[in-house]
């Protein structure tokens, strides 16, 4: 942590010290007693004794996450380590309503989940930053996915933060694709390049779509369903269900679409229920048959439906 209290609450900045202070210092959320560290890996910052259970600060701070924290705030202002009290949370920075969240080591995904839903239920917008460890490259486990939020202007993206280059990156109108499997475009910031809120507002006004070859992808299914593929033959168990068969559905369903990051090939499923629905309520409750999680804490799923029902419309004139 950056920040510690004397025991009569005034804040003391690590930043600004030069030797251990004198008097007792403490975690301004636990309240336990912290010691001053600065040596030459490490920004100057504070930690716990060994041992401590701390709710606050739970993750032994790296490297990595004391020089993103410190350079964000520098860079946004905001409140620094602000513990919110009826959340039990304290975002790493602060900007109004904005809880920036660092990310540098592993979290599971239910601690992620929670939380992003505890900021959402109080009012806060949590911003979450990946650092080297856990920003994407050829992976993209289900927590990486579970960081992605979606707009019209940036597409399916996530945020990243890199401590030695000073750079926020934008990973953005991220893909699946059948057979390359993730694309997406990166946009990259130095810190002080500009402020926070043009970051936010960013826009890409020639978002490309993708290269899919509709026979080609049909092929595939039926390659895998050749191949005993599990997945594919429980998929093709509930499109039977409905009357249909997966290797034989309307042509357009093999399209290409925007969507297929949220549901790979149960997209299919989608699109058939949309030529078995006569509105959108009636395709809704089509697809409680395929028994899917939403796994997107950032993201309405409703939003997504509509949009995913709106581009089969187009698709199937
Ligand atoms: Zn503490």
């Amino acid at each position: 942590m950056l920040i510690a209290e004397t025991k009569a609450g005034v804040k003391l900045f690590a930043n600004d010290l030069n030797e251990r202070p004198t008097e007792a210092l403490i975690c301004p959320g636990c309240k336990e007693s912290v010691v001053f560290k600065k040596g030459r890996i490490k920004l100057p910052h504070f930690a716990h004794k060994p041992h401590t259970q701390c709710f606050s600060f739970s993750e032994g701070e790296t490297a990595e996450h004391l020089m993103n924290k410190s350079f964000f705030h520098q860079w946004s202002g905001g409140q620094l380590e602000a513990y919110l009290p009826q959340l039990k949370q304290r975002p790493d920075i602060l900007v109004h309503s904005l809880a920036i969240e660092i990310q540098c080591s592993p979290l599971s995904f239910e601690r992620y989940t929670e939380r992003t839903k505890n900021y959402q239920k109080h009012g806060y917008q949590p911003w979450w930053l990946l650092g080297n460890k856990l920003l994407p490259q050829q992976r993209w486990g289900q927590l990486q996915k579970a960081f992605c939020s979606y707009s019209p202007e940036k597409g399916i993206h996530l945020w990243g933060i890199k401590a030695q280059q000073k750079e926020i990156w934008l990973v953005y109108a991220i893909r699946n694709h059948f057979r390359l499997g993730f694309v997406y475009r990166i946009k990259k910031w130095c810190f002080r390049e500009e402020p926070l809120e043009a970051l936010l507002l960013y826009t890409d006004q020639q978002l490309t779509s993708l290269k899919w070859n509709f026979t080609e992808y049909r092929y595939h299914i039926q390659r895998k369903l050749f191949l005993d593929n599990a997945k594919i033959h429980e998929l093709q168990q509930k499109i039977y269900l409905l009357g249909g068969n997966i290797q034989t559905l309307p042509g357009w369903c093999y399209q290409v679409s925007d969507f297929y990051f949220f549901f790979d090939d149960r997209l299919l499923f989608l699109r058939y229920c949309f030529t078995k629905a006569a509105n959108f309520d009636e395709w809704l409750q089509l697809l409680k048959y395929l028994e899917f999680t939403w796994q997107y804490p950032l993201i309405l799923q409703k939003e997504i439906l509509i949009l995913v029902y709106q581009e089969c419309q187009r698709l199937a004139k």
